[in-house]
């Protein structure tokens, strides 16, 4: 019988350091496993620097090294998608370019999925290259979104996994733009078949992070609201509670002025009540604005990236939209 096949996508943007020495470190921990065929699929998301070229020299060695070089940084969870679209494994193995997803665990992955696991996890029990800010608004953010979305996003869940085709073909049916990769995987996550590994994150082995303060917050905001439409909700509560904190001062000016002839100057109370439902229609109005701005995004249908796969026997790329794959 023939091999499977397993694809591990590797995302990478501006990591011209990194893609050899995680080509090197897979080699080493995939060496042990047997009757099972690899190919690494290096997705290079519009690197400025010498990612393509790195990734070209490794594939000269090695016709297993597949490239997909996407036209513009297009963001890591674009760039996964385009490494899963393009894998033909029995099953894709994502991780990040950096080394902060150590190859060692790969074969326990593979492991797992050879016993019939269908996805297999992974929890990071520690960070090596987070402070403690860090960690504590992702904690936050985890929080805030479990509470407000249905579909429940497990925490310090990398995006480092293995997936079974059967998995791969169903999310390749998820076409939105805004995408959480870790979200839509909650979406079908399954009851059975799923296995959990613990590992800690060491700190990246070159470059920095790509992720910076507003990079994060924006992630953490769209992602709230990919799985939630309860702002919305939030903005008729905060209007409701508006009205009743209006209605009450009315009642209390209204017995000041008639029952206790004590009337209440006008001018603190009207600049008050104004400017707390002027506050309060902006906010509704930027909720609601927000997610008009998401529908306009998605009802485009634009692909979602434009790419050159990159095969040895070395052809020149074709460019595709992603329909056309
Ligand atoms: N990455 C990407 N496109 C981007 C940003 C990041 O493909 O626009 C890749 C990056 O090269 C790395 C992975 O996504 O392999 C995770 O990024 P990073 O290490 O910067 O994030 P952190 O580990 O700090 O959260
Ligand atoms: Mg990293």
């Amino acid at each position: 019988m023939a091999n499977k096949l397993i694809s591990i996508v590797i995302s990478a943007y501006n990591e011209e350091d990194n893609v050899g020495a995680l080509y090197q470190a897979l080699q080493d921990s995939l060496a042990k496993v047997k009757k099972v065929d690899f190919e690494f699929i290096y997705v290079d998301d519009g690197s400025s620097d010498k990612t393509y070229q790195n990734c070209l020299a490794l594939q000269k060695k090695d016709v297993r090294v597949k490239i997909v070089q996407l036209k513009r940084n297009f963001g890591h969870e674009i760039a996964m998608t385009a490494g899963m679209d393009y894998a033909k494994g029995d099953a894709v193995i994502f991780m990040d370019a950096d080394l902060q997803h150590p190859p060692v665990y790969i074969p326990q992955m593979i492991e797992l999925w050879q016993q019939g696991k269908e996805i297999v996890l992974t929890k990071r029990v520690d960070n090596k290259d987070t402070s403690a800010l860090y960690k504590f608004c992702a904690k936050t953010f985890y929080w805030v979104l479990n509470k407000l979305s249905e579909t429940k996003i497990m925490e310090s869940a990398p995006d480092f996994r293995l997936l079974d085709r059967k998995y791969v073909d169903f999310l390749k049916g998820f076409n939105e733009q805004d995408r959480l990769f870790r979200g839509l995987l909650s979406w079908v996550l399954p009851k059975e078949n799923v296995a959990l590994i613990d590992f800690v994150a060491p700190e990246r082995f070159s470059g920095e992070s790509k992720y910076n303060f507003t990079k994060s917050l924006h992630l953490a905001l769209n992602s709230i609201m990919q799985f939630s439409v309860l702002p919305l909700r939030l903005a008729t509560y905060l209007g409701l509670i508006s009205a009743l904190a209006a209605l009450l001062l009315g009642a209390y000016v209204f017995v000041e002025h008639f029952f206790l002839h004590n009337p209440t100057p006008g001018y603190a109370t009207i600049m008050v009540t104004v400017v707390f439902l002027g506050s309060v229609q902006l906010i509704c109005l930027g909720i609601i604005g927000e997610y008009i701005g998401k529908i306009h995004m998605e009802v485009k249908k634009r692909p979602l990236y434009m790419a050159d796969y990159v095969e040895k026997p070395a052809m020149k790329g074709k460019t595709h939209a992603k329909k056309d794959i």
